[in-house]
């Protein structure tokens, strides 16, 4: 072998390693799955060869898939971000102080983060307040818009759900925040690992498999299927759990349908658990291909499965805050009110920071129309 070669060698052999040991070891990235924790998710019959897998296979990724990526990323003349400010709310003081009032009521903050009071209880699910969805400050996509005022202010969340590990659902240093105020986690099996990597106590985390459930101050909290995948980094592809959740309270009840393509799932969440007073659906992320669809809803299927779980009101998430995929930032709203007055679905578009409560009309407006 020649000297150069034999080098060049060593030199990408090193490169490669040391990309490994610094990902691995950097805290924003996360932990590595192990102990009692592997011996769960090896439990899990969605657990195969080191992996999870969906209930349905994914399709083979086509040549012209990558092509379309490749040609939407380089030339793709889509308008991605806002063009100009998006309104936001503060939060009302009143939620600053007291205790939820029994009821249903919710609070969109951008993209999938969503405050709710639930029968007397705080929750948020899949909490990002970082300017990037990125382990990486700085790099990777950036918010359109700022986080509500006060929404770091918002006294004890009690339960904070996560659906899967993906940087604009999983954010370490909200984590950290949320976990210093006292807050549980439930996370679906393995996410447990980055949340020990963050010094979160083991007392405040619940990691469960689909159809596995935890109680809560009157709160049943139901892990429930998804069609997706994980990866905090390059090499832990798959290696912890994504799901959906369903929350039931004793007079109320919420899906949220984490990051999923359209499959079967949602109609045996909706004959399982269903009918629900809220439906907070992913609308927006999705691609060309079938490859980016199985795993990516696009708002028609968004509605779809709204309807399959039997969900009285739908509010809309995984929109307007960080650009991900190839679409212009406001078209998942459009389509999915088109799709929405299709099949008579009662669909809220509150702005961010906007008060929505469940038994009361809510006003919507086609505020992203005003963005030019
Ligand atoms: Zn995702």
């Amino acid at each position: 072998m020649k000297r150069g070669l034999k080098w060049a060698i060593i030199v990408v052999s090193f490169v490669i390693i040391g990309s490994a040991l610094f990902l691995e070891n950097w805290p924003p990235f996360g932990g590595s799955v192990s102990g009692e924790r592997l011996k769960r998710v090896q439990a899990s019959p969605r657990y195969h060869d080191g992996k999870f897998v969906n209930t349905h296979p994914h399709p083979p990724l086509e040549a012209e898939d990558v092509w379309g990526y490749l040609t939407e990323q380089l030339f793709g003349d889509q308008i991605r971000v806002p063009p100009s400010a998006v309104p936001v709310l503060a939060i009302p003081p009143a939620f600053m102080k007291t205790r939820p009032a029994p009821g249903l009521r919710v609070i969109w903050l951008g993209h999938s983060t969503v405050y709710i009071e639930l029968d007397g209880l705080r929750l948020l699910i899949d909490p990002v307040f970082s300017d990037y969805a990125s382990p990486v400050d700085g790099i990777g996509p950036k918010r359109s818009h700022p986080l509500p005022s006060a929404t770091t202010e918002l006294p004890k969340i009690d339960a904070v759900l996560i659906s899967h590990d993906h940087a604009d659902h999983l954010d370490m240093r909200t984590v950290q925040h949320l976990s210093s105020r006292g807050s549980r986690f439930f996370v679906p099996l393995g996410v447990g690992a980055h949340l020990d990597e963050w010094e979160v106590p083991e007392r405040q985390i619940t990691e469960l498999d689909w159809w596995e459930s935890a109680k809560m101050g009157g709160l049943t909290i139901i892990c429930t299927p998804a069609q997706h995948y994980s990866s905090r980094e390059i090499f832990d592809y798959k290696a912890t759990l994504w799901s959906s959740w369903s929350v039931i309270g004793p007079r109320h009840n919420v899906f949220y349908s984490g990051d999923s393509g359209i499959a079967d799932h949602f109609q045996q969440i909706g004959d399982r658990l269903g009918p629900f007073d809220l439906g907070i659906i992913k609308i927006g992320q999705y691609g060309p291909g079938a490859s980016w669809i199985y795993s990516h809803m696009d708002p028609e299927d968004a509605v779809r499965a709204h309807l399959a779980v039997r969900a009285r009101r739908m509010l809309p998430v995984s929109w307007a805050t960080f650009n991900i995929a190839f679409h212009d930032w406001d078209e998942p709203i459009t389509r999915a009110v088109k799709a929405a007055n299709a099949h008579d679905v009662d669909l809220v578009t509150p702005r961010v920071g906007e008060l929505v409560t469940m038994g009361e009309p809510f006003r919507s407006q086609s505020w992203w129309e005003e963005i030019r």
